[in-house]
Parts: structure tokens; C-alpha cells; sequence
């Protein structure tokens, strides 16, 4: 169930956000320790046209609360809201003593949850803690932690499994505890809550909207297989749409998480536990994840980068999806699609035998291309660019690692394919012959950096294929500009579309399904 968290300041402010969110949620927790004046609100009304299971809360500043008067006066106002008749549940502390509270309570048929917070990390002892809150039966015990590493969420994950016999609410806060809200119903938690509040109402909540729709909140049950993306920063990833999306459109019982991590290792405890079944990876792991894998495809090994790791009985298998992600709009826009290959620039056999790796038939033989940057991305465009034939030219800030980068393709290819130079003056005239295709894989023209063109000395002339592998924003400075001069453009958005595709195959076997 999600509860939408009411922060308002009076009753028709909290009306008005249940409006807005009903087809999305199952129940109301009203924190009346945001309202102005809890005790002259019209409750009647209130309960009347919420039509909604409701908790009252009334919390103190060292629980994460507003409510800054004497405990004495917090008792008489649980007790003269509860008079109202309309809450199904209340929250009481850990350590509040309210004796007459509880009894009213019970005899109202209120159920009692029994709460704490830890808003420093997570207790040890977690679920011996939880189950000793509650003090009768039928009381709800409520624990939110903050985690603060992938061990702290891997201890929430394993109270989850020794807690299964009892009805109980685990949160976790923050950008280590997000999973935690949205696998609630797979997990096992009583409820979770969701604000469009974010982190003024609690750490870490999210909007009920997109924890229902984009997080597929109703959809997801205690047999919901568990799919993922591991990085840092991650919340603001578009993977989860882009997969959730496609179980979405194929009735998949599946859900696709965001897990914020701090050592690539110290999350497989929880891959294993969740019992994942495919983890993507991004900035800043591409690099650590790979002694953590059994075996990887040859992309991988060049490219030194893994983004899509798959769980198996010999162990997790490494791909990387990026550099067929990178050269599915080249097929189109080239005109060779192979036999065995989706509209989406999928190889169909060959990603599911795990075997993608660019052609030595080449495609791109004859081209020129020249690439802007030597970071991670960069070593997956030139590696497919060259390894489909085309000759390349790297341009990059520090030559050094254009060098390097220049050095380490050839040799996996086994012949000279791959030039380099700094990106000045004598890189852009050398430029000149490298411009059937002109790619950008630097993080210039990316947000916040959008009035950066990392090619600013370069002038098209209307017949380069210009791509620019950033996709946030849709369109760059550089796209700008090339579109202007009558190039045809390529937008990053196509390459993160087309490497998920893979991915999607890779993880459950079927193909991305069209929008
Ligand atoms: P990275 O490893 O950090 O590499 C960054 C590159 O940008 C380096 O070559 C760096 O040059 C260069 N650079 C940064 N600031 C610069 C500046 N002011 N002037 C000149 N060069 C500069 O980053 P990455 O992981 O490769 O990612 C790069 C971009 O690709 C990001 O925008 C990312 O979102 C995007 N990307 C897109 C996709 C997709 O699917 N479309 C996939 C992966 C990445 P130095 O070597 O001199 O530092």
C-alpha cells in the first residue's frame, strides 16, 4: 500500500494533494505536526470526503518531526483527534509512554503502529529491535533507518527475510534506502510512503506518482524479479523508465531499481539476496565490476568498461552494451542491417549467446570518423567504429590518453586503425580528413556545461554525419550548430535507447518491445 504523507498546513491543503494523487495511492498519514492549528481544522469533513484508511501522526522534532510543544500537550491533542473517530492508525513512538492514549486507541479499534528512526544509520540489531516493539498483538511495528553503504541496506534486506512471519513497516532513508520504498511490496513491508515533498517531509520520498507508475508500486508482489542499476549519483537515472516501461508493455512481473552504491563489491550481497536478475552499471563502477565477473565478452575486455552484468549458476557474466547501443543508428542511417538484427540495431543471436562484439565484415569500412574525448564512453565509440572498418581519428584535451586509447584499440584489432592527437589547432586540422562522421563523447554540451561545442574550430560543411553521444539535453550546442549547416545529426538519446535494448534482451530474454 502507499500512504501519501500530508504536510499541509491546513486540512483543505492536505485535500487538495489527495485530489491530486487518488488513483495512485491506498491510504493518508496525516502529519498533524505540520498543521498551523491541528485542533480548530474541520476533521469531519475531512474524513468524509479524504475517504481514505488515514494515520494520525503527531512527531517530535527528534524523530524528524515539527510538533515542538510538552509532551502533555501532545497527549491531549492525540486524544482529542482520535475523539473525531476517523483514523484506522496512530503513531506512537518507541518511547512514548501514553498509556490512555493507547487504550483509547484500542478501543476505538485504532490500530497502534509502535515507530522508531535512526537517523544516523542503521542498528545492528535491527530485527530483534523491530520485533520487540510491538507491546500488544495486532500492534504494527515501524522501523526507518538511514543506511549509508551497501552493508547498511544489505542488514535492511536480511531483516526483511527474518521478520517474514510478522506484519511489519521497514523504511530506508535517504539515497542508500530508496530501494527500500519502492521494492516495499516484494520485500515485504506493510506500507510504504510517498510525498511530493521529498526530503522537506522525510529523506529519500518520492512522489506517489512515480513510485506507482514508473515504479510499477501495484504490479510488484513477493514473487516481483528484481532488476537494477548500480551508481553514483544514480536517482536521477532514466534506465528504471526506459526498463520498467517495456515489463509494463509485456506484463513482465518485474520491477527495475536505482541502487546508489559506494564499492561496486560490497553490493553483490545484495544482488545475491534480492536474488536479482540483471544489474546494469554506470559511472563511477564500469571499471571495478569487472574482477567481480566470472567471465566478460570481448567488448568488455578492450573497451575496459562493463555495463551490464548478468547473474548465472557459473557466476556473473560482463557486457557491454554501449558499444552496440553506439553503433545502432549508424547501421540505419549506413543502410546495412544484418540478417539477425532487430530494427533496434539488436543482434539478436549473438547478444543472447552473450557474444556481441562489432563485426570484422565492417560496415563502416571507407568511413573516416573522428572522435572528440578518450574517457570511458569514448573507448566504446572508437572500438566500434573501428572494429566495423572505419578508419579514426581521436581528438582529446590530455593527448596522452588519446594516445593510449589510440594504442590499446589497434592492438586488440590487430592493425593500425586508430590516429591521435591533443584538441587544438593541429588536432582540428588533421580533423579535415576524419569528418564523414564526427562524434562527441566528452561531457562538453552536457548540463550544465550546454554552451560548450567541443568542435567550436571546426566548420561543417553540410555532409558530416555529426553525433553526439550526450543526451541531456536532447539537442547540444554541437547538434545545433551541425543541423544548421546541413549535417545529418545523431542524438545521444538513440545510443541510451539502443543499449538498453540489449540489455532488456540480455536479462530476460526477450526483445525490447516497440513504443
Ligand atoms: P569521462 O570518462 O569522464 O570522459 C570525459 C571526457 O570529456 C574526457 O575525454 C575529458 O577530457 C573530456 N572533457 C571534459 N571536460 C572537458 C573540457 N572542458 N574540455 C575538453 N574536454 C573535456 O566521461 P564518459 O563516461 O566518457 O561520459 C562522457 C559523456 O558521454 C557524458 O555526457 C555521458 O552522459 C555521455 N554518455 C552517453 C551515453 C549514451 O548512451 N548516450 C553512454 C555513456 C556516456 P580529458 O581526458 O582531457 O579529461
Amino acid at each position: 500500500m502507499i500512504f501519501l504523507v500530508l504536510s499541509g498546513k491546513t486540512l483543505e491543503e492536505d485535500l487538495r494533494e489527495i485530489i491530486r494523487y487518488r488513483t495512485h495511492i491506498d491510504g493518508v498519514e496525516v502529519r498533524a505536526d505540520f498543521l498551523e492549528d491541528p485542533a480548530g481544522q474541520d476533521w469531519r469533513d475531512f474524513f468524509r470526503r479524504a475517504g481514505l484508511p488515514a494515520i494520525l501522526t503527531l512527531r517530535r522534532p527528534r524523530d524528524g518531526g515539527h510538533w515542538h510543544r510538552p509532551e502533555e500537550d501532545r497527549r491531549e491533542l492525540f486524544l482529542r483527534l482520535l475523539s473525531h473517530g476517523g483514523f484506522r492508525y496512530v503513531d506512537l513512538e518507541e518511547d512514548a509512554e501514553l498509556p490512555d492514549i493507547e487504550a483509547a486507541a484500542r478501543a476505538g479499534g485504532v490500530t497502534i503502529i509502535r515507530s522508531f528512526h535512526d537517523f544516523k544509520g542503521v542498528p545492528e540489531n535491527l530485527a530483534a529491535r523491530i520485533r520487540s516493539l510491538a507491546r500488544m498483538p495486532g500492534d504494527i511495528p515501524k522501523a526507518a533507518g538511514m543506511p549509508r553503504s551497501c552493508r547498511d541496506l544489505s542488514m535492511i534486506i536480511e531483516a526483511f527475510d527474518s521478520l517474514r512471519d510478522i506484519p511489519k513497516i521497514l523504511l530506508g532513508m535517504g539515497e542508500f534506502g530508496f530501494p527500500v520504498r519502492v521494492l516495499a511490496p516484494r520485500l515485504g513491508s506493510y506500507l510504504t510512503f510517498a510525498s511530493p515533498g521529498g526530503d522537506r517531509v522525510a529523506p529519500g520520498l518520492i512522489d506517489p506518482e512515480t513510485l506507482d507508475t514508473v515504479y510499477r508500486y501495484h504490479k510488484t508482489g513477493p514473487a516481483t524479479r528484481i532488476y537494477g542499476i548500480i551508481g553514483n549519483p544514480i536517482l536521477h537515472s532514466r534506465s528504471p523508465h526506459i526498463h520498467n516501461a517495456a515489463y509494463d508493455r509485456l506484463g513482465l512481473d518485474a520491477v527495475y531499481v536505482p541502487f546508489h552504491v559506494d564499492r561496486a563489491a560490497d553490493f553483490m550481497p545484495v544482488l545475491r539476496r534480492l536474488e536479482m536478475g540483471g544489474l546494469s552499471v554506470t559511472v563511477p563502477f564500469k571499471e571495478e565490476v569487472i574482477p567481480l565477473c566470472a567471465r566478460v565478452e570481448e567488448a568488455v575486455r578492450v573497451t575496459g568498461a562493463c555495463n551490464t552484468i548478468v547473474p548465472g549458476p557459473g557466476g556473473l557474466a560482463g557486457y557491454n552494451t554501449d558499444v552496440e547501443g553506439f553503433l545502432a543508428p549508424l547501421r540505419r542511417l549506413y543502410g546495412r542491417t544484418e540478417a539477425g538484427t532487430t530494427g533496434a540495431g539488436v543482434r539478436e543471436s549473438g547478444a543472447a549467446a552473450g557474444e556481441g562484439s562489432p563485426g570484422r565484415g565492417g560496415f563502416l569500412a571507407g568511413i573516416r570518423a573522428c572522435v572528440v574525448g578518450a574517457g570511458g564512453s569514448a573507448r566504446s565509440a572508437v572500438y566500434a567504429l573501428a572494429g566495423e572498418g572505419a578508419r579514426v581519428l581521436v581528438l582529446n584535451r590530455t593527448p596522452e590518453r588519446a594516445a593510449r586509447l589510440a594504442g590499446d584499440i589497434s592492438a586488440a584489432l590487430g592493425r593500425e586503425s586508430v590516429a591521435w592527437a591533443g584538441l587544438d589547432g593541429e588536432g582540428l586540422r588533421k580533423a579535415e580528413i576524419f569528418r564523414d562522421i564526427v562524434v562527441n563523447t566528452t561531457t562538453m554540451g552536457m548540463h550544465p556545461w550546454e554552451d560548450l561545442d567541443p568542435l567550436e574550430g571546426l566548420e561543417f560543411a553540410g555532409t558530416e554525419t555529426v553525433y553526439d553521444i550526450v543526451y541531456s539535453p536532447r539537442e547540444t550546442k554541437l547538434l545545433r550548430r551541425a543541423a544548421a549547416a546541413g549535417c545529418r545529426v545523431v542524438y545521444g538519446e538513440e545510443m541510451l535507447l539502443s543499449q538498453a535494448y540489449r540489455q532488456f534482451l540480455l536479462y530476460t530474454g526477450r526483445l525490447y518491445p516497440n513504443p
